[in-house]
């Protein structure tokens, strides 16, 4: 079976659906920031923080998963996308090794759906219709047998995203 894959606009803490993981846009010290990070922390409480932090220095490009505690679904898959800095640090690779280390992850757990945020585009300052490409291009490739929710969280993204799908 072909991996079905859809775009959604909303919250990814506050999905109207259990999926079996969430995605993290995390930080390398697997500290709780803001943006995706810090509504996932604060929707499955302080306990997901804590089990955060036994992760602190997870390499850029690679992921770790907790339980999701108090978010519906039971597995956090927390991914550390590239700080964007002028496109010629290795950006596009490291983001392309995120989410091919989220499908390769989410294949070990045999997740049946995953629910994944647009890495780097926040905070991480990633230009969004390059991060967009770069995000279905290794989704679609890995082929998982599992439902993917791309969640963009406005409009503009959710019309590219969709565009590009
Ligand atoms: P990064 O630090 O990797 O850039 P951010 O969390 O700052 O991560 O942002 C990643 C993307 O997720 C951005 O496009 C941002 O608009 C979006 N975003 C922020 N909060 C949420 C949320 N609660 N649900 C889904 N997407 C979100």
């Amino acid at each position: 079976m072909m991996e079905k894959i859809s775009v959604i606009k909303g919250d990814i803490a506050y999905l109207p659906f259990h999926v079996d993981a969430i995605v993290n846009a995390a930080n390398s010290a697997l500290v709780p920031g803001g943006g995706v990070d810090g509504a996932i922390n604060k929707k499955a409480g302080p306990d997901l923080g804590r089990a955060m932090l036994k992760f602190g220095g997870t390499p850029t490009g690679t992921v770790v998963y907790t339980p999701a505690f108090d978010l519906n679904a039971d597995y956090v898959i927390h991914a550390v996308g590239p700080r964007y800095q002028d496109g010629e640090h290795g950006e596009a690779e490291l983001l392309a090794t995120a989410y091919q280390s989220i499908m390769k992850l989410a294949q070990k757990l045999e997740v049946n759906s995953l629910a994944i945020p647009f890495l780097s585009t926040g905070v991480y300052g990633y230009p969004l219709e390059e991060a967009i490409n770069i995000a279905m291009e290794n989704v679609k490739k890995f082929n998982l047998d599992a439902r993917i929710y791309f969640v963009a969280f406005d409009e503009s993204t959710e019309k590219i995203a969709k565009k590009r799908l």
